[in-house]
């Protein structure tokens, strides 16, 4: 192992691993010139140490600590634990590579003990800022070292208030934090616990506490949550303490270089005068926008300003920053990469690829997938009547319904439902309800609130400080301007307006916007797999074609026969006992079908157009036989004989098509090669419509898919008929009409045999639906509703095979397929058009085995285009880091 101990000049921002990230993005802070207190850090490495050895590691430790402590004493010209002048202080703070509210945070002034807070304010010449920061720290120290929990303390401070009759801690003097600090200490042996007066063991607990809470139970839930490894330990960074409350030239405050919540340029932030660490963010007075700095203390706006351009610059990303104002210095005391909504991360990378900061590829690994998806979300109608109930500030955009909820355990147990996290404000403990919550809602707290900034982490709506909601846990309900909303009462929040409203809010599906749509295009140009959409209307393919898909990678016939006007025709034709009847019923569904395919290739403009010929089982077609039965008893007593006999016929048909098992039955090519009247009529219909579009001047490109096929000969024959079909087609419009022959990989055994297969198709497409359920002999609706939960909770399967492709299984027949099929016929077109299509791992695998497109639903397009992007670029960085 290297070194335990690095001051912050000797590290910098990619060591994050040993350093954890407050670590490094101090010691970068340092090494750029700006201003940071002097400290060090402890590594991870230790920390694992620690977990492993235990004490005795503190112990090693030790001897380096006070080595930095020295050369801390010497920068500063202050003395920990000093005799005489102003006494040295020290924070100590945790720091995961990743951050991690699930942690001990911070203990600040470490140091003070009832002599050196003495000197501290005969030194300072400031009694209050020596004893307040002295009671801060006596209540962190009992609350985060050594467990205590924060209310007793605040019990205390709100007493004391009460007593002095005031509002503010800002107003208690220094005597009162004198008499604030005695009943601490009485506290303190309530729980028969010591506060050391030692300076030196008051840093050591401290360490060692950090070290501990990397294992603290809600710590592990975080990091459960987020997927963050448990072995990665956290560093701790021990900093020269400066002042935010010496006064009201002094200050803390947070920022964000530009505006988490749009992207909008210019900094973000609010901060308190007289006030010490997490003041700002814990609610306790109300805090001002940054934009006041400038009047208040302008030459430190201006600088402030300017770290956060240098920052940006640097890092070439927006920044969140921390920084405290002592007597009008300004000293920076964190940065990390800015947490940001999913509609300012879009415009953050096209402003910085704009800005010439980043380059094409580096904007799109900017945007994750999911935060597409996220703004593909509904909004709240504005235009619909509804009256709010009350208004906060909204924190985290898009709009959440669900029942009111008004603990994060309960939250968390109700995770099957839609559930609105409703608190005062939340805490780092309430971290499972948040993550089960659909949205939250807090009555206090700001923009930079916990709540605030981990709904804007997680991508969940939230609306924080609604001021006006009056929350009663004992009663569990809240009432505002007279309404009461108690729990489980349905409410729904906009987290971008900070509207709440009682019971569902009418919700619309909202706009692309430009840097979006940009985005968008840029993918299109780096992404090397094609996106299409599975549309069965000319509304959807309409809708596709808008999300930018190009082409219909799945068109389902079956849907256009479920209309009501059709259905009848439908059911005449599975009934007809003759071909001639077959084909009088079919006659019938011809223009329909026809009508179909104009308006849906009309949309596509030229794009291809993958149309599957009906697949399902005939009786999904046909009434269910329990309702036939009781329909032909009605009609009995009624005396209708013609409906008697209509009815019987149906129910004998449907009898007669009953299956035991039909997912395996009687459906896709199956249907066709023993009634191939079905698939002429759809193929005509196909090729006619598409004549139509061509004599109309335009271009149209359809693909006609056979499903289910297993075996060479079933697609053989089925193409062998239809190819007949088509010719005859082509002569009756006396024009030529462009298409393609193919077939869905859905078996097994097609995967296998695709070498075979692939001779008589111009193009696959993978359902793999079919093909995970025929894989793994699961029945989707069966397996997620009975035992896939327990698989997963038992980690039997690492993720839902239906949500995200199984690449070792089902992945390895689609990379045979792939190989045989485009060995045995080099033209073959390849794609997906299961769900997996639209989900980005399962897009990265499909661009890694090389097929041409994925196809999804319309809504996912924009995801799978900007997924498909991304796959290409990761693949291309993996495979340059490779070689
Ligand atoms: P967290 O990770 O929870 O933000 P931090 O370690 O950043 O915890 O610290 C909590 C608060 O204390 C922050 O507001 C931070 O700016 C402040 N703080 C930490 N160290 C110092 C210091 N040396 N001097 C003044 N304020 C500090
Ligand atoms: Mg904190
Ligand atoms: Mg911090």
């Amino acid at each position: 192992m290297g070194k335990w101990v690095y001051l912050f000049e000797e590290g910098n921002a990619s060591m994050r691993d040993l350093l954890g990230g407050k670590g490094a993005g101090l010691a970068e802070m340092t090494n750029i010139g700006l201003p940071v207190p002097p400290g060090f850090t402890i590594t991870t490495e230790v920390c694992n140490l620690y977990m492993e050895k235990g004490e005795k590691i503190i112990e090693e430790l030790w001897p380096m600590v006070l080595e930095n402590i020295k050369i801390v004493e010497e920068k500063t010209g202050k003395k920990f634990a000093a005799k005489s002048g102003l006494p040295l202080l020290f924070s100590v703070r945790s720091g995961a590579k990743f951050s991690m509210p699930g942690m001990m945070d911070t203990v600040l002034n470490i140091g003070l003990n009832d002599e050196t807070v003495e000197l501290f304010s005969k030194e300072s010449s400031n009694p209050r800022l020596a004893y307040d920061s002295y009671r801060r720290l006596v209540q962190m120290f009992g609350d985060i070292v050594l467990d205590m929990g924060l209310q007793p303390f605040e019990n205390e401070l709100e007493n004391m208030k009460a007593k002095k009759g005031i509002k503010y801690d800002v107003e208690l003097s220094a005597e009162d934090l004198k008499e604030l600090i005695k009943r601490y200490f009485d506290i303190y042996k309530r729980f028969n616990k010591e506060f050391p007066q030692d300076p030196f063991v008051q840093l050591k607990m401290a360490i060692e506490a950090v070290f501990k809470s990397w294992n603290a139970p809600r710590a592990i839930t975080y990091r459960k949550i987020n997927n963050i490894p448990n072995d990665l330990g956290t560093a701790v960074n021990v900093v020269t303490m400066v002042f935010g409350n010496m006064g009201n030239d002094s200050a803390t405050g947070v920022a964000f270089t530009r505006d988490p919540k749009k992207g909008d340029k210019g900094v973000f932030g609010e901060y308190l005068v007289n006030a010490q660490g997490e003041d700002v963010v814990a609610g306790i007075r109300t805090p001002k926008p940054i934009i006041e700095l400038k009047k208040e203390m302008p030459s430190v706006y201006d600088e402030l300003l300017k770290f956060c351009k240098v920052l940006e610059e640097h890092y070439k990303d927006m920044q969140d920053i921390e920084f405290t104002i002592e007597k009008g210095k300004l000293y920076m005391l964190q940065v990390r990469t800015g947490k940001r909504t999913p509609g300012a991360a879009v415009k953050l990378a096209m402003d910085f690829l704009n800005e010439g900061l980043i380059n094409e590829e580096e904007a799109i690994l900017r945007v994750e997938p999911s935060q597409v998806d996220f703004l593909l979300h509904p909004r709240i109608d504005v235009s619909s009547k509804l009256q709010s109930i009350a208004k906060g500030l909204g924190a985290s955009p898009g709009a959440a319904t669900g029942k009111v909820v008004f603990d994060a355990d309960l939250a968390a147990k109700m995770s099957d439902e839609d559930v609105i996290l409703v608190r005062p404000e939340t805490v780092p403990d309430d971290i499972h309800g948040l993550a089960a919550a659909k949205g939250v809602l807090t009555a206090r707290g700001g923009m930079t609130s916990h709540a605030a900034v981990v709904a804007r982490g997680m991508g969940k709506p939230a609306v924080v400080g609604a001021e006006s909601i009056k929350i009663d846990l004992k009663e569990r309900l809240f009432t505002v301007n007279g309404e009461t909303v108690k729990e489980f009462d349905v409410i729904t929040i906009d987290g971008t307006s900070g509207n709440i409203f009682k019971g569902v809010a009418p919700l619309i599906m909202p706009e692309l916007s430009e840097d979006l749509k940009n985005l968008l295009s840029l993918s299109d140009k780096l992404a090397k797999i094609q996106v299409r959409a599975n549309a069965d209307t000319p509304e959807d393919a309409k809708r596709s074609y808008e999300f930018g898909a190009k082409g219909i990678g799945l068109c389902r016939t079956e849907h256009m026969f479920m209309a009501q006007d059709r259905l009848p025709a439908m059911q005449e034709m599975i009934v007809a006992e003759t071909i001639e009847e077959r084909k009088a019923a079919l006659e019938k569904l011809l223009p329909m079908q026809r009508e179909d395919f104009y308006g849906i290739f009309k949309e596509m403009k030229g794009y291809p157009v993958i149309i599957r010929l009906l697949d399902p089982p005939l009786h999904e077609f046909l009434p269910k036989r329990e309702i036939l039965k009781e329909e032909i008893a009605q009609h009995e007593k009624n005396g209708e004989k013609d409906l008697v006999e209509k009815k019987k016929r149906l129910l004998r048909r449907a009898e007669a098509l009953k299956e035991s098992n039909p997912m395996m039955g009687f459906r896709g090519c199956r249907l066709g090669l023993v009634y191939p009247e079905i698939n002429e009529m759809q193929v005509r219909a196909i090729l006619e419509a598409a004549a139509m579009v061509i004599k109309e001047g335009d271009k149209v490109f359809p693909e006609i898919m056979v499903p289910l096929v297993g075996h060479i000969n079933e697609i053989r024959l089925v193409r062998e008929k239809l190819e007949e079909v088509a010719k005859e087609v082509i002569s009756e419009q006396g024009i030529q009409i462009p298409y393609l022959f193919g077939t869905m990989i859905e078996l097994p055994r097609a995967a296998l045999k695709a070498d075979e297969i692939a001779k008589y198709a111009r193009f696959f497409s993978f359902g793999t639906n079919d093909l995970t359920q025929m894989t793994f002999g699961f029945s989707r609706d069966d397996a997620e509703s009975k035992f896939l939960p327990v698989y997963l909770e038992r980690g039997i399967l690492p993720v839902n095979p239906f949500q995200t492709l199984d690449r070792d299984g089902v992945g390895e027949l689609m990379r045979i397929a792939v190989e045989r099929g485009r060995k045995a016929n080099k033209e073959l077109e390849i794609g997906i058009c299961g769900e997996h299509g639209g989900d980005p791992e399962s897009i990265a695998f499909c661009y890694e085995i090389g097929l041409d497109y994925v196809s999804c639903s319309p809504f996912r397009v924009p995801v799978a285009r900007l997924a498909a992007a991304r796959a290409t670029i990761l693949a291309k960085r993996q495979y340059e880091a490779d070689k």
